[in-house]
């Protein structure tokens, strides 16, 4: 059977080929030549990429050196083509790794190495497909319940049925998707580049966008999931409220609401939570929020029957949600105001709303490998490496400004982005240039529309703290009074109250909320003791702050947890849990790494990432090889069974 990696053959003409490659990433076409030719001297002579970059995907060839390449290539993909595209011989290790290390223009440490194939499939082989080793009846009688058909709970279904495992997922959404379901405010988009931003086994050449928007991506994980068949698998529209442990059945008991108000129960012999952080509009509190008497809504319940065109809006709070809903209506509403207690880093991005090209598509579609090494490509320079530019440096001074000298340096880089796009204009930027850390919050993609928004006459930014809101307006602690029609709270998530608002007992009636407080933890992110058989994906201590893509951690969290049943199905155990000194290792270990990075740092006033002690509960510290290969196997040694 044909690699499904390798691209449908294809016998386009020289021009039409010609015509695509204008359109692609040159050094990715380079390694996809080496595939179809088998020569691996192609990327052995002087024309090569010279740089890396996140986002740069020409690593910083020249116009000449890309051209040439191009001739090059039509010589090769026209005799592939000629020969009728067959499968390319498999690359041995060796080669693997030099094209690896030849595309990023640095060493590849070994350990990467697995990790990185296992992402890129080049094999054409899911290997964090799941199975189960037990006997069709021991699954039958482990039905598992998931909590959420987002990303991490479509995949949970999709590896539940890999294995023969009987599963319900639960949804409090009509559809597929999660937060790609539920953000439909204008402008919504992901932030990861989608060639990346998808499951490593579902790639897609139908991206129309490099950063695609909400309602592509929203179909996206409805294609996916039709594609598996998980739909009939799922209650939609329906909540969980409560899941309970009963020690004598080893069972839970999941109790749910549909939007109709019925209330109806599951029996799960084990539950995997994939809710998310970012699940529950956070509204502030504002004095006299409930006064106004205009449209008011949170972003990721957006009104769409509201008409904004002719209409004075107020956007209190402006993160990665509000950054992008300004842009986007400034244009229709009469008059903008943005309120924003903090401004935010943004990491220069010129090509964030740019589309994919038909060259690009057609050569996901055609050019064997294309694919996958342009999902390196992106995967690569996020990885690990903003983790050093977010680590600490004690000995550093003045850390309200920059907490290393890496740090700093990426200080210098996103002022000259924000300083370039305002000019000489020194109010504006004592408005918009953040006074902490870089990378200390989420920093946000920018292609220069935020900026250019802010400065338009019909659009106020407004730092000063709000007051009030009273009937028909927004005023500040200085007394000044904002006349809006509409107010939209662009104002986040209750990202540290993990699981809320669902409650969730274990072992003795033991109460996850009150357990946890505001310090939500998990070993490894996954499994809590006292709690047998329950699963978390994108649990505590496992959102991602300085790279890498949630659909990444979800994989390697739901590859344990397949683990994790086949030891118990297969091993005909009741239940299992984490032992209480390896979780409590973990959360120590954690906690002091997470320490030392500039999420915790106390020169970040306030974060969605923070608790009220401004302590971090709900980010990985860890660099994302570490996490993988953590999770690549459960331990039984980390768990009691009975
Ligand atoms: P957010 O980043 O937490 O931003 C919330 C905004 O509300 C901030 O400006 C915050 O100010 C402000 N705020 C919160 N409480 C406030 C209060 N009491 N008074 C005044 N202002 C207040 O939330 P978000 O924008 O919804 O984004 C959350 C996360 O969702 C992102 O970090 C990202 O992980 C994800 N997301 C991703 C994308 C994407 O992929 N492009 C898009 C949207 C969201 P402070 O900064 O001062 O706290």
């Amino acid at each position: 059977m044909r690699n499904p990696h390798a691209g449908q053959s294809f016998t386009c003409s020289d021009e039409e080929i010609a015509e695509a490659l204008l359109d692609v990433s040159i050094p990715t076409l380079m390694l996809s030549l080496v595939h179809m030719s088998g020569d691996a001297a192609l990327i052995r002579g002087a024309l090569k990429p010279a740089g890396l970059f996140l986002n740069e995907v020409q690593g910083y060839m020249s116009e000449d050196d890309k051209a040439a390449v191009r001739t090059l290539a039509l010589d090769v993909i026209g005799d592939y083509r000629d020969r009728g595209c067959p499968d390319p011989e498999p690359v041995n290790g060796e080669l693997l790794k030099e094209m690896m290390e030849w595309l990023v223009c640095e060493p590849v440490p070994d350990e990467y190495v697995p990790m990185l194939l296992e992402e890129m499939e080049l094999d054409g082989r899911d290997s964090r497909a799941a199975h189960s080793s037990a006997s069709a009846a021991a699954r039958d009688d482990f039905p598992v319940v998931v909590i959420g058909c987002g990303e991490s709970g479509l995949l949970a279904g999709i590896r539940l049925k890999e294995a023969g495992i009987p599963f319900t997922i639960v949804e409090k959404n009509a559809g597929p998707g999660g937060t790609w379901y539920r953000n439909t405010y204008p402008g919504a988009r992901v932030d990861v580049g989608n060639h990346f931003y998808c499951y490593s086994f579902e790639p897609t050449d139908q991206w129309t966008h490099f950063f695609a928007e909400q309602p592509e991506l929203q179909a996206y994980f409805q294609r996916v999931m039709d594609k598996h068949d998980v739909g009939p698998h799922v209650r939609w529209e329906t909540e969980v409220t409560e899941a309970n442990w009963d020690d004598v059945a080893a069972t839970w008991t999941v109790r749910t609401r549909g939007v109709d108000g019925v209330e109806s129960t599951l029996h799960a012999r084990a539950v995997i939570s994939a809710v998310g952080q970012l699940d529950r509009p956070f509204l502030p509190t504002i004095s006299g929020r409930e006064t106004f008497a205009g449209n008011a809504f949170h972003s990721a319940e957006w009104d769409h029957s509201v008409d904004l065109r002719g209409r004075r809006v107020a956007m209190i709070g402006a993160g990665a949600s509000g950054f992008q809903i300004a842009p986007t209506i400034a244009d229709e509403v009469e008059h903008l105001t943005v309120f924003q207690r903090t401004a935010q880093w943004m990491f220069p991005n010129p090509n964030y709303h740019a589309p994919v090209g038909p060259g690009v598509q057609w050569a996901l579609r055609h050019l064997p490998f294309y694919g996958r090494w342009y999902r390196f490509l992106l995967f690569w320079p996020g990885c690990d490496k903003g983790l050093a530019a977010a680590r600490v440096d004690p000995d550093y001074p003045d850390q309200q400004r920059a907490v290393s000298e890496i740090n700093e340096i990426t200080r210098m880089m996103f002022t000259e982005w924000i300083t370039s796009q305002i000019g000489d204009d020194p109010d504006l930027a004592a408005k918009v240039i953040p006074d902490y850390p870089a990378t200390g919050k989420r920093t946000l993609q920018d292609n220069g529309s935020w900026l250019k928004t802010l400065t338009r006459d019909d659009v106020d930014l407004v730092r000063t703290p709000i007051d009030h809101v009273d009937a028909d307006g927004v005023v500040t602690v200085d007394g000044t009074r904002h006349p809006v029609d509409v107010i939209v709270y662009a104002t986040g998530f209750r990202a540290t109250e993990v699981l809320w608002p669902m409650t969730i007992t274990g072992r003795d009636g033991d109460d996850l909320r009150d357990r946890w407080g505001e310090r939500p933890a998990a070993y490894l992110g996954i499994t809590v003791p006292g709690f047998p058989n329950f699963f978390c994906m994108y649990g505590p201590g496992t959102n991602l702050a300085s790279g890498g893509s949630l659909i990444f951690h979800s994989e390697c969290q739901m590859r344990y947890i397949s683990g994790c049943l086949d030891h118990l199905i297969d091993g005909g155990h009741r239940w299992m849990e984490p032992r209480q000194d390896k979780t409590d290792d973990w959360v120590r270990r954690s906690q002091e790494e997470m320490r030392t990075m500039v999420w915790a740092h106390p020169s970040v006033a306030h974060s969605f990432y923070k608790n009220s002690h401004g302590e971090v509960y709900t980010l990985s510290p860890w660099r994302l090889v570490d996490y993988w290969a953590w999770t690549r196997v459960p331990d039984p040694d980390d768990f009691t069974f009975g």
